[in-house]
């Protein structure tokens, strides 16, 4: 048997990491949705060799869904996900409770400014207000010396980072490559949603970020070239539709027109009912 503690309120958990910290341990929290693939895996080995005191939260957070997404149907394994997070060595699953999170009354949000402007923002407008809440409440509840976060969801990485620096978080975030199927695709819950076909199509999402590299590398460094190209990849996939493909300021997330720096790219695209991103450093 393989021990990890379940915990699921906030006083348990405050009280853990009380203790913890006292004796010297340093903290590393994983935040997760739940339904874990080899990508949340990734995390979680990386918090193991880095950290004393491993704990891994599932929360499928409300507040990062608008009306009409997919809260309701969002993945859930909790049991499997306890078991493979003890298998990575896990010391302690939080589970916390979306009343005791939320309660009656909840008016306190964490809004950036700038940030959420850009890319997955623009058609997800709530997301990002909803991520830096919950997040800034699991830093306050686990109390970790560090974080860590898939570079997956690279626009949420920056917004982290931003949100640590501005509210003076005394927290390290650390984030880890994405964690890809044989074939590319980005491992991601919502991965479960596509039927054969579709999977199929999704492929067109690394392939487009792979040509968008080697263009780069032979020479075009307009990046609205590069995007037509990535574009016609996808568009190419009958039941995929762009939400956007951008090629951006690694920091700023502002849209680039020359690559004369290095770059990140990312994409959105629908597929069928399906919403799926990706994205990747380019480089010349
Ligand atoms: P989620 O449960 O989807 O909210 O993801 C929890 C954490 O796992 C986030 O920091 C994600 O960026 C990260 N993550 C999700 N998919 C991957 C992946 N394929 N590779 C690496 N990290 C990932």
């Amino acid at each position: 048997m393989i021990a990890v503690e379940i915990i699921k309120t906030v006083k348990e958990m405050q009280k853990h990491s009380d203790r913890s910290r006292l004796s010297g341990k340093t903290i590393v929290l994983v935040p997760t949705m739940g339904f874990f693939h080899e990508g949340h895996l990734s995390l979680m080995r990386k918090g193991r060799k880095i950290g004393d005191d491993l704990v891994v939260s599932i929360f499928v957070n409300p507040a990062q869904f608008a009306p009409g997404e997919d809260f309701e149907s969002y993945p859930r394994a909790f049991e499997r996900d306890i078991g493979l997070a003890a298998k990575e060595g896990a010391d302690v699953i939080f589970v916390p409770d979306e009343k005791e999170l939320y309660p009656d009354g909840f008016q306190t949000y964490i809004n950036l400014e700038e940030l959420p402007k850009h890319l997955c923002g623009i058609s997800r407008p709530v997301f990002f207000r909803g991520v830096a809440t919950v997040v800034s409440k699991l830093f306050n509840i686990v109390k970790p010396d560090i974080a860590i976060f898939g570079q997956k969801d690279y626009q949420q990485v920056v917004v982290i980072r931003r949100m640590v620096k501005d509210m003076n978080f005394d927290i390290e975030i650390v984030d880890v490559p994405t964690f890809r199927e044989p074939d590319g695709l980005a491992m991601s819950s919502r991965n479960s949603y596509l039927t054969d076909k579709e999977r199929d199509y999704a492929r067109s999402l690394f392939k487009s970020l792979k040509t968008a590299q080697t263009l780069l590398k032979d020479r075009t460094n307009d990046a609205s070239k590069i995007i037509g190209a990535a574009s016609r990849i996808i568009e190419s996939c009958p039941e995929t539709v762009i939400d956007y493909i951008s090629i951006f300021d690694p920091e700023t997330l502002v849209d680039m027109k020359t690559i004369d720096r290095p770059a990140q790219m990312a994409l959105a695209v629908k597929i069928g009912k399906t919403r799926l991103i990706d994205n990747m450093r380019l480089r010349s």
